[in-house]
């Protein structure tokens, strides 16, 4: 099973011409609000990928957090790790451009809630424990020292990129950035596989073990909206990963997950199922 220990975000999303500069007020031509958040997007990628996903992480008593449960509850993913506490739910500002390019502030809310207890409580039967900066540090810590524990691939997407706490990275470690995180993570790395995004180019993967590279180009495609990439691609790897496959072979489906939602508006919404994937490869 897959245990992500991560956030739940409402979105909302503002369709404009152009991002704004500071100072400047515009106009957005469309807005919706759906669920988001790393951490539940990561999940229900994974869960409509095929694999047995388990959430740990924290909402608010407001309807958004109703909202952001049920709706990672109906990809099938397990969402008794899901806590509710005293403290709005989290929430992002996405703006999205014509050319797709995004903005995005959260909010952390409830997400900052989650405590450490409560996640080495929730994380158990894990083959790989996958988490996120969307959440407290001691919360990541502890997911790590469960994966440690429980003998489970600990998966780290260190975004939005923060001080990496001590002890987190080691031998087994999978860590997964994007470019402008990779060129923030300073050393570290070396025991470690690492994958880097490299949007519309696919994804490098850096395996330690044998210090081989491995170029993974993506299909190219007609991108509306990129927001939620970074995540479909996580889940898949992970779903990839769990489903048997080498770093290799996930890798390359992730990088097919997140052309394929570069696609769609909206993140966790366009989220495919294997069906979904099989047929769009062909097509
Ligand atoms: P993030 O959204 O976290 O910044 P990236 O932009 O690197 O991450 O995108 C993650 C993955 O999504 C890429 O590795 C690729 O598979 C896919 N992707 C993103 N943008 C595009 C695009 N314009 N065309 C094709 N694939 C894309």
């Amino acid at each position: 099973r897959v245990v992500v220990v991560g956030s739940l975000n409402v979105d909302r999303t503002f369709r404009v011409d152009r991002l704004p500069a500071a100072g400047h007020t515009i106009h957005a031509h469309g807005r919706s609000t759906a669920a988001g958040g790393k951490g539940a997007n990561q999940a229900v990628a994974a869960a409509l990928l095929g694999a047995d996903v388990a959430l740990v992480g924290a909402v608010g008593g407001d309807q958004g957090g109703a909202d952001l449960v049920a709706s990672v509850a109906a990809a099938g993913v397990d969402v008794t790790g899901v806590a509710r506490v005293d403290a709005p739910s989290g929430e992002a500002v996405v703006l999205v451009d014509a050319d797709a390019e995004n903005l995005i502030v959260v909010s952390g809310g409830a997400n900052l809630c989650l405590d450490a207890a409560a996640v080495t409580a929730a994380v158990r039967d894990a083959r790989f424990v996958v988490t996120g900066f969307e959440v407290p540090d001691d919360a990541v810590l502890a997911a790590a020292a469960r994966a440690r524990e429980l003998g489970a691939r600990f998966v780290l997407n260190p975004s939005p990129m923060r001080r990496l706490p001590d002890g987190l990275l080691g031998p087994g470690v999978l860590v997964v950035v994007n470019e402008h995180e990779s060129a923030m993570l300073a050393g570290g790395t070396d025991s470690c596989d690492v994958v880097v995004t490299l949007g519309a180019r696919g994804a490098l993967l850096h395996e330690a073990a044998s210090g081989r590279t491995t170029e993974i180009v993506a299909p190219r495609v007609e991108a509306v909206d990129t927001t939620g990439c970074g995540d479909a691609f996580m889940g898949a790897l992970v779903a990839g990963l769990a489903a048997g496959l080498d770093l290799a072979g996930a890798a390359t489906l992730a990088v097919e997950a997140g052309a394929f939602v570069a696609t769609r508006p909206g993140a966790q919404g366009s989220y495919p199922t294997s069906a979904e994937l099989d047929r769009w490869r062909r097509a």
